[in-house]
């Protein structure tokens, strides 16, 4: 037999669409659930990864177009869907509930949208095969050794080194930072789908997924953009935007995300670093412009998340003191290490932060999302600083709360019950009124479950 009438059999010779034609399938729907492993992002900080529950659908053809419908579930019941999709000329990706980039689209030009299909095709290893391209520009052709290895680049260009055993059949490709191994082959044909495809990153395994495949045509409206998206606009330049007397929040930074900032008589008090070091240089130095002769007195980190703290060592003054919740010192640790700052401090009951002529109050939470989670808040100005425990989106309607968002009101009502704002690194800032309408909401779309 052939290879490729084995393809034909294996691919779903017997499908309508195939018989018609007498040709191999050209398009398919991948259904991918299992776990990636998120580091940086865990519940419990004292683990350095987080597992985190997917359940994609994709829908790709050999002549490079793909959509992919993603859901995963993070801790505190957090779930992200995207849908995203790609052609020759471009693709683009939008939050199908609206929560975190609201109704912001991001587009992607014809080279990021090639190279996100490419990624796509490594969940489909016999059309991933078709578009290795060996050293010489060759196609590879298949071994009668037990398991061979090539080197060449994908169809995005990129060195690959791939091994494959005597069915023609792949079992891994490592590209320089990612390596795919192919497990759980049902037969010998040369393109069975592997049930089971495990993903390494610098020698972490990020992914354990189960992947089933069908032949099947992309939906008609796979390109369709709905109504109500817009595109998402570029960041100006990054600026302190004034909330209250003495309060500020950076916006328009690169990633989008945002630093809190109150400035005492004695003092600065900054509220998360995210993202990186370039970035939270950028901050520190708008800080600098608002008071240019006091010390950051204290970076006050709402949980250990890379997002929130990933900048944390640009931010920090000579005698800065870095406070976490119980735990997070733990997870920075492991985050910085030799370059880990020396005046961590943990705090595990309420407190408050002295700037002089005002005070912070702080409250640990061992919330569903974080262990280590603080919220804090100006007593002056009523301006509450969180992390992930509510979101808006910058623009965009306020969406039903997640289950988490309970924890932080039960927390603001019996501690600052007469607060007036609420920040957080990610989305827009927030109001009493926002949140309740948002926690409404989410009653409903509860009620609203079979
Ligand atoms: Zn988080």
């Amino acid at each position: 037999m052939t290879r490729f009438f084995a393809l034909l059999v294996v691919l779903g010779f017997s499908a309508p669409s195939c018989l018609a034609d007498d040709l191999p399938p050209s398009s398919w729907q991948l259904m991918v659930t299992g776990q990636r492993f998120v580091a940086g992002q865990a519940q419990d900080p004292s683990q350095s990864s987080q597992s985190v529950q997917i359940d994609d659908r994709v829908w790709l053809d050999a002549a490079g177009n793909y959509l992919w419908l993603t859901h995963s579930e993070w801790p505190g019941g957090i779930k992200f869907q995207y849908r995203q999709f790609g052609t020759a000329n471009g693709g683009a990706r939008m939050d199908v509930t609206k929560w975190r980039d609201g109704i912001w689209l991001q587009r992607s030009d014809a080279a990021k949208a090639k190279q996100d299909y490419v990624d796509q095709t490594y969940l489909l290893p016999a059309l991933l095969q078709t578009q290795l391209r060996g050293a010489t520009g060759q196609l590879v052709a298949n071994s009668s050794s037990v398991e061979r290895t090539n080197t060449g680049t994908d169809a995005a260009g990129r060195p690959v080194t791939w091994t494959y055993n005597d069915h023609g059949q792949l079992l891994s490709v490592a590209q320089p930072q990612t390596r795919y191994e192919y497990l759980d082959y049902p037969d010998a044909n040369p393109g069975s789908q592997p049930a089971r495809i495990w993903i390494y990153r610098g020698g972490q395994q990020i992914a354990d997924l189960q992947v089933a495949r069908q032949v099947a045509e992309l939906p008609a409206d796979f390109q369709q953009i709905p109504l109500g998206y817009v595109d998402k606009p570029t960041p100006s330049s990054a600026k302190a935007t004034l909330l209250a007397p003495g309060v500020y929040r950076i916006d328009q930074t690169p990633s989008g995300y945002h630093t809190g900032v109150v400035i005492g008589r004695d003092g600065i008090a900054v509220f998360d670093a995210p993202i990186d070091a370039k970035e939270a240089a950028a901050n520190k130095a708008i800080i600098r412009q608002l008071a240019p002769t006091l010390p950051i007195k204290y970076i006050v980190v709402s949980h250990s998340h890379r997002d929130h703290v990933g900048g944390l060592l640009a931010l920090l003054d000579p005698a800065t003191q870095v406070i976490t919740g119980v735990g997070g010192q733990q997870a920075l640790q492991r985050l910085f290490g030799s370059s880990m700052p020396h005046q961590v401090r943990e705090i595990s009951q309420q407190e408050q932060l002295s700037l002089g002529d005002r005070h912070i109050a702080l409250w640990p939470l061992r919330s569903s999302h974080a262990h280590d989670m603080l919220v804090a808040a100006d007593v002056t100005s009523g301006t509450v600083f969180q992390g992930d425990l509510f979101y808006l989106p910058e623009v965009g309607p306020i969406p039903p709360a997640f289950p988490l968002t309970a924890e932080l009101v039960q927390l603001l009502n019996r501690h600052i019950p007469a607060w007036r704002q609420l920040v957080g690194v990610h989305g827009r800032t927030a109001t009493p009124t926002d949140v309740r309408q948002s926690v409404r909401l989410r009653t409903q779309v509860d009620k609203s479950k079979p």
